[in-house]
């Protein structure tokens, strides 16, 4: 295991967001540290995601955006500051590293980028998902049927057919594990992205 996976598994963003003293609530929300949030928009659980600014990422992600560090400086602050005691000899440069050493270490960067790409694509799913999720309930509320008509209006009937799955698809984009979170930008990737084609055009 990476020694980024390793600081993950042991340190969530819940642990580094209140250790590094933010306030979360009993619904585990809080004020963004990085827009300026009065009420509190970002949602914290294994993960991070804000609802304001749509910051998201781990542990790792916060420390680093939260301190401006670069994500291995962050690894490394939370093994200290959590005394998780993994050894990042690796990293120190007072180790002299072997081939098989450095061949790791570059794995890993490679690995986080592929990540962090990934994450980029998942935060607009998540953006676009949020805003016709809005959208739904909107309609909801102003399309509803009176007593007396014979056809309930499109947007109406959309609304019923989809908002439970897209909620339940938004649940599973924030705080689901990596592989559901694959899962789902394989099977829907291309259907959000028609789907945020299509809002563009409502406000
Ligand atoms: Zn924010």
């Amino acid at each position: 295991m990476g020694i980024f996976d390793e600081v993950k598994k042991r340190v969530t963003a819940y642990d580094a967001v209140s250790h590094y003293g933010i306030k979360i609530n009993n619904k585990g929300m809080c004020c963004c540290p990085f827009h300026d949030d009065k009420n509190p928009s970002m949602k914290v659980d294994s993960r991070y995601h804000c609802f304001g600014c749509g910051a998201d990422g781990d542990a790792i992600d916060f420390v680093s955006n939260y301190f401006g560090l670069p994500v291995i400086k962050a690894a490394k602050k939370i093994n200290e500051d959590f005394n998780l005691g993994i050894a990042f000899k690796n990293f120190s440069g007072n180790d002299i590293k072997s081939e098989e050493q450095l061949r790791l270490e570059r794995e890993q960067c490679i690995s986080r980028e592929v990540e962090r790409a990934f994450d980029i694509m998942r935060r607009d799913a998540i953006n676009i998902l949020s805003k016709y999720h809005s959208l739904l309930w909107y309609w909801r509320k102003e399309y509803g049927p009176s007593e007396g008509d014979a056809d309930w209006h499109p947007f109406f009937v959309e609304s019923l057919e989809k908002l439970e799955f897209i909620n339940e698809l938004l649940d599973d984009l924030i705080f689901g594990d990596r592989e559901k979170q694959l899962e789902i930008m394989e099977i829907y990737g291309e259907e959000i992205k028609a789907i945020g084609e299509r809002i563009k055009n409502f406000n």
